[in-house]
């Protein structure tokens, strides 16, 4: 069976709110004056017809309603933080994963139960008001997930912060699954408008393309912390034209299509997140997209010798990097600094969070394409580019030549580029002495952004059609090739922007542990060793609001009833304090209580999406994430067509969208659906990495819950392995170290495949799973080199382990004293994975920036 990813998590549940002491008690409304509100809105801010009060109205109104109680926070906590002048930060972010926000604004109000009894006075119940709301996915996975708990934390730690993004009118994509699989149509959340989100029709400013100009206009969404008054904004930019570019003649002449051209082109910017960039039109797009993001903002009033005491920049993963060129420009064009000064100040200004550890996957633009889109910009890079060679030609100058080329080549920001003059002479090599007619010319056979495995943890990841595994096996290869007179293809200039990012900033953070020390000895390596205090690790986190207190109410009780108080869902280092319980039979008993009945909860829920009938009591068995090979949705499903009847019975689950053109992603939800009707079987598979995931989140989310994991020793899944304790994981295969020589191993033809392995794949292969043609997903796993082929993600090499360990599962399941056990130390050894921990580090050690309390 196969769920979109986002519904799985929303729970609905009655709370019932006690006036507490905080501060917000003396503003609480009560559930009469939110009854005449809700009313006030139906009638007085319609946007439906007056005579019934039905389900998507009642939602509007209701939402109206909370809007008002956040607006006065709202507008106080921006008050404060311009009255006090205090330096903010601003997280840009191509990506905002939000989801729905009713339920978690009144539980961060703390009137939820309010809510409930006003609606109830209406003839309406908070839970099916609550499901009218459309889903804002603005975002594809982690890496915008992560950007919306980070807001969540902010606001709740009370540090003043904005978030940055654009507004995607129809977001990334609506996911229908039928019988060919997966297929896409448009997001349709702004259809009948967000009850969110304001426009500021004051916060506009012109954006300059070379030739034409466009303006952006912001929307700013409210983002309540919890039990606290400050409310952040997240502000997402749209973008248009002014109506004077209608060209009304044209119009009047028949000439539609012509007089509506600017129109078309501006807003066509904020249609989707991460348009199809195969085409040139495509690539326009995405950098367009891009510099909207970064294009000059507010700050207007902030002088500029104050700005990095002002203002702290987070670049989420390189798609903000243009932010970089941009505060150069303003600085130099528009405030007349020298080049020193301004790089200065951006320096200070600006960090950069990496997301990913393949060198393939890292973004790169075409030096041309953005020369004819933003010629400034790319002037500006290009002096940064050559101070870059100035220093690390001063720092290295006396290694010899060829290493320092080599520095050179992999540092630089713009790639297949001739030195700059000004360093040019120190390359001039004495002249060899020829004695055959045949040259011998090294030709750099470099990586093709177009070719790249893009492995990036939570971008447009792997959408391309093929998994080019040679281009990463010959990734720096020298070739020393013959050539006769006709001289080498040019190779494409482009601009790397990771680089440009670790260059422009003064911090740069990777989101676990062992990905930060890959970050620093491989793919930036040489960076590290230049600046090494630059790096550092900030391991992801989730908010343990939506992701405990709101979406598990029945366990949240639990909680609060044995440590005491309500005081984990800020303080998660609470949550430890249920280790000292994880034998007592009442608390399991009531853990397993909990279990059940969210249990029943999936089983209608799962009835009436997909019409199967599971039974609760079966191991809940769930993947949710992205589709993508390195994911390894296929050894899971390899394993459950393995197993099939000998074991414990378990309800398989699936959840997660494949990129609308990774080709292979979509054969393996098809391959999912094609398997899923069947094999019926407490809940718990995470990831199933290998040395690619680069921190994974959901891993954070499924053990705070309590939720027992399989998996491998990536991202994370290290940290958490190590605070729930190794007898409450399930280990399996290989190690990131051990990759590189498995790999190599595989291309020199040494690898064996394991029986069971090649077993799976012949049952695949005869038609066990329907007519379609399976040829090209199974062909991915075997063979020891070409594009697409050769088990790149190692899942035939881990498969015995996996089996093997999910063995140790079932023997688990069998003893449910044992399986409570492991299940409680999950839920307590999870506290670390708070994203308020995350944010607290990153305010400290890279924005230096201070929380105040909005009175
Ligand atoms: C948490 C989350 C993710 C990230 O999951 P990973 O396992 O880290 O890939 C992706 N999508 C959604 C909707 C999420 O909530």
């Amino acid at each position: 069976m196969f769920i979109p990813l986002l519904d799985i998590y929303i729970y609905i549940y009655i709370y019932i709110y006690i006036g507490g002491e905080s501060d917000l008690s003396s503003f609480a409304p009560d559930a009469a004056s939110i009854t005449s509100s809700i009313k006030y809105h139906a009638e007085f801010t319609p946007v439906f017809s007056p005579e019934r009060f039905e389900l998507p109205k009642a939602f509007f109104a209701t939402a109206q309603s909370v809007r008002d109680s956040l607006l006065i926070n709202w507008n106080a906590t921006y008050d404060v933080y311009e009255k006090l002048n205090m330096k903010q930060a601003y997280y840009l972010s191509m990506e905002f994963l939000q989801g729905r926000a009713l339920l978690n604004a009144i539980g961060n109000l703390e009137l939820t139960g309010a809510f409930a009894e006003a609606l109830k006075n209406l003839g309406h119940n908070l839970e099916n008001v609550a499901s009218q709301e459309p889903d804002a996915a603005l975002g594809n996975g982690g890496l915008g997930r992560l950007a919306s708990c980070f807001l969540d934390s902010l606001a709740t730690l009370n540090y003043p912060a904005w978030g940055y993004g654009l507004r995607y009118k129809y977001g990334l994509f609506k996911q229908r699954i039928t019988k060919d699989g997966q297929e896409e149509v448009a997001e349709e959340w702004l259809e009948i408008g967000s009850p969110w989100e304001v426009v500021r029709n004051d916060v506009s400013y012109p954006i300059k393309f070379y030739g034409k100009d466009i303006k952006a206009v912001a929307y700013d969404v409210p983002i309540p912390g919890y039990k606290t008054r400050t409310t952040i904004s997240l502000r997402l930019w749209s973008t248009q034209v002014p109506s004077a570019d209608f060209d009304l003649s044209a119009f009047n002449a028949g000439e539609h299509t012509k007089a509506c051209e600017a129109q078309a082109n501006a807003e066509k910017i904020c249609y989707i997140l991460y348009p199809g960039d195969e085409s040139e039109e495509g690539k326009i797009l995405r950098l367009k997209q891009q510099y909207t993001l970064c294009s000059r903002r507010s700050g207007d009033r902030i002088k500029w010798e104050e700005f990095p005491e002002k203002v702290a920049v987070q670049m989420n993963d390189t798609h903000p990097t243009l932010c970089i060129p941009e505060l150069m420009r303003i600085l130099i064009d528009l405030k007349g600094l020298n080049w020193n000064e301004a790089w200065n100040i951006t320096q200070r200004t600006v960090a950069y969070t990496n997301h990913t550890v393949l060198p393939e996957a890292l973004e790169k633009w075409s030096y041309e394409l953005m020369q004819k889109l933003l010629p400034r910009h790319v002037e500006i890079i290009e002096a940064i580019d050559e101070e870059l060679v100035h220093e690390i030609v001063s720092k290295y100058g006396s290694l010899d030549l060829n290493k320092l080329e080599e520095k050179l080549t992999t540092m630089r920001i713009l790639e297949n580029f001739d030195l700059p003059s000004s360093v040019a002479e120190l390359f001039i090599k004495p002249e060899i002495s020829v004695d055959d007619d045949t040259e011998t010319v090294e030709v750099h056979d470099k990586v093709e952004a177009s070719d790249k495995v893009v492995i990036n943890d939570e971008d447009d990841a792997g959408k391309k059609t093929s998994v080019k595994t040679e281009a990463a096996a010959e990734k720096d290869i020298d070739k020393k090739t013959p050539v006769s007179p006709e001289p080498a293809v040019i190779p494409p200039k482009k601009v790397r922007m990771a680089n440009l990012c670790v260059v422009g900033g003064h911090a740069v953070n990777g989101v676990a542990e062992i990905h930060s020390e890959i970050v620093k000895e491989e793919v930036f390596n040489d960076f590290y060793k230049l600046w090494p205090e630059k790096f550092q690790n900030k391991t992801n986190g989730v908010t343990p609001r939506r992701w405990i207190r709101f979406c598990n109410p029945p366990l949240s009780a639990i909680i609060t009833k044995w440590t005491g108080t309500e005081d984990w869902v800020l303080k998660t280092e609470k949550l430890a304090e249920l280790q000292k319980f994880a034998d007592n039979e009442d608390l399991q008993n009531e853990w397993r209580e909990a279990k059940r009945s969210n249990k029943i909860k999936v089983v209608s829920f799962l009835k009436e999406k997909t019409g199967y009938s599971v039974v609760p009591d079966a191991m809940f068995d769930i993947q949710v994430k992205r589709i993508h090979e390195y994911k390894r949705q296929l050894l899971n499903i390899f394993g459950i067509i393995y197993r099939k009847t000998n074991f414990v019975p378990r309800v398989c689950i699936f959840g997660g969208k494949a990129f609308a053109t990774y080709v292979q992603a979509k054969r393996i939800v098809k391959f999912i659906t094609d398997v899923g009707a069947t094999i019926n079987h407490d809940p718990e598979i995470g990831d199933l990495t290998a040395g690619m995931e680069a921190s994974g989140t959901s891993n954070m989310k499924f053990a705070m819950n309590g939720c027992i994991q399989i998996g491998t020793l990536d991202g994370a899944n290290v940290e958490i392995r190590e605070e729930v304790g190794e007898e409450n994981f399930f280990l399996f295969g290989a190690q990131a170290h051990e990759i590189a020589g498995l790999r190599k191993e595989r291309a020199d033809g040494k690898f064996v495949p394991d029986e069971r392995f090649e077993e799976v794949k012949e049952f695949v292969r005869s038609g066990a799973f329907g007519s379609y043609n399976y040829d090209d997903l199974i062909g991915s796993l075997e063979g020891n080199e070409c594009f697409g082929r050769a088990d790149y993600f190692l899942v035939g090499k881990d498969f015995p382990s996996y089996i093997e360990c999910q063995e140790k599962v079932d023997e688990a399941y069998r003893d449910q004293k044992r399986w409570t056990k492991m299940s409680i130390l999950n839920t307590a050894g999870s506290y670390k994975f708070s994203s308020d921990r995350t944010i607290h580090e990153y305010a400290k050690d890279i924005w230096n920036i201070e929380a105040v309390e909005i009175a």
